[in-house]
């Protein structure tokens, strides 16, 4: 039986900075700094570190006169370093003011993140939302309509409660606040466009914390509008909770076409590297099919078959280090990204799962000849013993990207073109 593509879902194209979003483009991975934004040379040093990783988008908060008047110095000192990602700007109730006496700050961010719930309430709050649409309609920047669960517009939320009361079957209390996510949503991006601003120029999304309320409210949001849609699970948590909540939820409005862009939010362990959720956003993509960012390893879990640490070590000391060459092997070797390696534990499976890889090694299990075949291309190429077998695999692995995604290489793909031009109506 053939497995089906995934259709993405027709949306309007939007453009943030030099990339676009929407159906006909590739879903984005984004990220959000956790610096202070005052402090530019940290922000600019985080977001480096993002982009580096993978991070096609980046959002910082803009919270404060200090921060937006270091905004355009992030900018700047990214370009300087040769980092061209896209800024966002995540605005809360003073993001007018900001907007407005920070104009450099107005004109480096490529997007402005704004959340109804949080810009302020009646008339004062419309003129604050008006203002900050203006300014994006005028500098032809992107917003994201960012609705967020835990700072719902009250006053909208309990207007559609007493809607629901008059019902004469009243939803449950669940779904109402789910419709009144989506059609804040709605509702705002609605605004906009009579404010001035470009259909064109929005991106939606409505975060909630549960992963069946996620795809819930998606489903439905995707059903009565044709912006593209930003996921993501907010408040994920830490480790593999937050990584498993994630890829639960987005993999299932993925794999309806649902989403174009995804932010993966986790909990960093005190001192960990902010890139985690870049590495584990494109792994989700790939892993699904709907990317590739870099060769990914195929490792068997082990077993008493093999009761030494080599394999595992190998398997992670080889993904690391595929990784780490990214930055400079996509420039050189287009195509390498899609490359799959196999690094198995025991004759058992470790051929056969070697020879579907485009280079794998089977490592010997317990009580098996201490040596280790070597695949490229399905055909047993080498067999590598003694004690230097990871540093000999890394070099026939090094080999193989050379001969085979250099100019002239059999798997060579041309790139994408870096720089996207700007589509005209
Ligand atoms: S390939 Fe060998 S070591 Fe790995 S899980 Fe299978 S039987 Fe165990």
């Amino acid at each position: 039986m053939s497995i089906s593509p995934i259709l993405r879902r027709q949306t309007r194209q939007v453009r943030i900075g030099h990339v676009m979003v929407g159906s006909d483009w590739p879903v984005l991975v984004q990220s959000m700094t956790n610096t202070d934004t005052a402090d530019a040379a940290a922000t600019a040093a985080q977001v480096f570190e993002l982009a580096r990783a993978g991070s096609e988008v980046v959002r910082i908060t803009v919270n404060s006169p200090e921060a937006a008047a270091a905004v355009a110095q992030i900018r700047q000192r990214l370009d300087d370093m040769g980092c061209d990602v896209p800024l966002v700007g995540d605005f809360h109730f003073n993001g007018d003011r900001l907007l407005k006496d920070y104009p450099d700050c107005a004109h480096a961010l490529a997007k402005y993140r704004i959340n109804p719930g949080n810009v302020g309430k009646g008339a004062r709050g419309d003129e604050k939302f008006a203002f900050m649409v203006r300014t994006a309609a005028e500098l032809g920047k992107a917003v994201r309509i960012g609705v967020n669960w835990g700072s719902l517009d009250q006053t909208l939320a309990n207007r559609l409660m007493d809607e629901n009361a008059r019902r004469e079957a009243p939803w449950p209390a669940d779904a109402v606040m789910r419709e009144a996510l989506v059609v804040s949503a709605l509702e705002s991006a609605a605004k906009a466009v009579e404010l001035g601003l470009s259909p064109d120029q929005i991106i939606l999304s409505c975060k909630v914390s549960h992963v069946q309320d996620l795809i819930a409210v998606y489903r439905d949001l995707a059903s009565r509008c044709d912006y593209p849609l930003h996921l993501g699970l907010t408040e994920a948590g830490m480790g593999s909770k937050g990584i498993v909540a994630s890829s639960a939820a987005l993999a299932v409005l993925l794999q309806e076409g649902i989403g174009d862009t995804v932010r993966i939010s986790l909990t960093p362990q005190p001192g960990e590297s902010r890139t985690r959720e870049v590495i584990v956003g494109q792994e989700l993509l790939q892993t699904m099919g709907l990317r590739s960012f870099t060769p990914l390893v195929t490792a068997c879990p082990g077993c008493g078959r093999t009761t030494s640490t080599v394999f595992q070590e190998l398997a992670d000391s080889i993904q690391t280090y595929l990784r780490e060459q990214m930055p400079v092997w996509r420039l050189q070797y287009p195509g390498v990204e899609s490359m799959q390696v196999a690094v198995m534990g025991c004759v058992v499976n470790g051929p056969g799962e070697s020879k579907l890889a485009d280079i794998g090694i089977s490592l010997p299990g317990t009580g098996e000849v201490p040596v280790a075949p070597v695949y490229v291309d399905g055909e047993r190429a080498v067999t590598l013993k003694g004690e230097r077998i990871a540093e000999e695999f890394k070099a026939l692995v090094d080999d193989y990207v050379t001969s085979r995604y250099g100019e002239g290489g059999a798997k060579r793909r041309e790139a994408a073109p870096r720089v996207i031009p700007i589509r005209t109506a």
